[in-house]
């Protein structure tokens, strides 16, 4: 983090009086507990704030127990802001509908910790070493002369808890776990957190994971496993679409499986979550096919169908095996 960045940010925060607040669309727990964090910590400058959502009407339902959660609006709804500050994306693609009011905003500031950024916005705050937006966040927010507070802790716990895998994929630093002990002594509550987050679940969304669990499929002598689900199994089984945010983690415990993927079918076509679980590159794939990511999680949406999707996909992340 660039004193000089932040100093800019700070400056333009103070003649601010309108700010949006937005992430990534599908949002996944960085995205609305970085949201969600920095908004609470905006209230005190006197400005009008809002998170805004980059689509749909309200954010998932499991983060809905978050503090700040039922003061999201539509990106329609709110006019341009002064300062829009984008988080856990690093373009404007990424933000959906909001893009729209970041590019008319006066001064536009990208947080995130993606490696595939343009070079958008007046000012560009990139560690693509942090596990997660929260924990750059956490450090930003006292720097910006904010203060952490039982409820940005409680955002910013969740942004790092989700990101990390619960304190165990391969971006855990002594870092996250550093900011998670302090956020805690802020006030986050690790176990209600805990529950909210991963077992709070709908019954239609377990029997999902059941079917996601049946179909699993090995490749490369089974180096890559897979599954999808689709618009029908959302259906049959009463599970919402947001709920297949963490699906593919579920593919993820096969034993033997260095890449894993879950395929999500609907009428807009194929979404794919990629994961590494160790060295190899999957954010690299996901450029090839139009997406983005991290090394470890990457993903990109595919306009033919699944057959076709595998045909091409597999060959293609068994060459990128460590
Ligand atoms: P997901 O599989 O949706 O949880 O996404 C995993 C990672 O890949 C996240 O960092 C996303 O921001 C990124 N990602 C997913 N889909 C896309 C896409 N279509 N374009 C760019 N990045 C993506
Ligand atoms: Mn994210
Ligand atoms: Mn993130």
């Amino acid at each position: 983090m660039g004193a000089d960045d932040v100093r800019r940010v700070a400056e333009a925060l103070a003649s601010a009086r309108s700010i949006v607040v937005a992430s990534h669309v599908d949002p996944d727990g960085d995205a609305i507990g970085s949201t969600l964090a920095l908004w609470h910590a905006l209230q005190t400058t006197g400005a009008t704030v809002l998170p805004v959502l980059a689509r749909g009407t309200t954010p998932p339902a499991t983060y809905a127990f978050l503090p700040g959660s039922s003061a999201y609006r539509q990106a329609g709804a709110v006019p341009p802001p002064d300062v829009f500050i984008a988080l856990d994306t690093p373009n404007l693609a990424r933000l959906g509908e909001a893009a729209e009011l970041a590019r008319a905003a006066s001064f536009l500031v990208f947080i995130d910790h993606h490696p595939d950024g343009d070079d958008v916005g007046h000012v560009r705050i990139i560690d693509t070493a942090a596990a997660a937006v929260g924990e750059m966040l956490f450090d930003i927010i006292p720097a910006l002369g904010l203060s952490v507070d039982k409820a940005v802790a409680t955002c910013l716990f969740t942004a790092v808890m989700t990101d990390t895998g619960r304190f165990s994929y391969g971006n855990t630093s002594p870092r996250s776990l550093e900011i998670a002990a302090d956020l805690v002594r802020h006030g986050a509550d690790p176990s209600a957190i805990f529950r909210a987050v991963y077992e709070s679940r709908s019954p239609g969304a377990l029997r999902l994971i059941g079917r996601t669990l049946s179909r699993i499929t090995l490749a490369a002598g089974g180096a890559i496993a897979y599954s999808w689900v689709t618009d029908d199994d959302l259906a049959e089984t009463g599970a919402l679409p947001e709920e297949t945010e963490n699906l593919v983690d579920q593919v993820r415990a096969l034993g033997g499986a260095d890449i894993v993927f879950l395929v999500k079918e609907s009428a807009e076509g194929q979404r794919v979550s990629l994961r590494a679980k160790g060295a190899a590159d999957v954010g690299s794939v996901a450029r090839r096919f139009g997406g983005g990511g991290h090394a470890a999680a990457a993903g990109f949406t595919f306009s033919g169908d699944r057959a076709a999707l595998l045909d091409v996909l597999v060959p293609a992340l068994a060459e990128v095996l460590p």
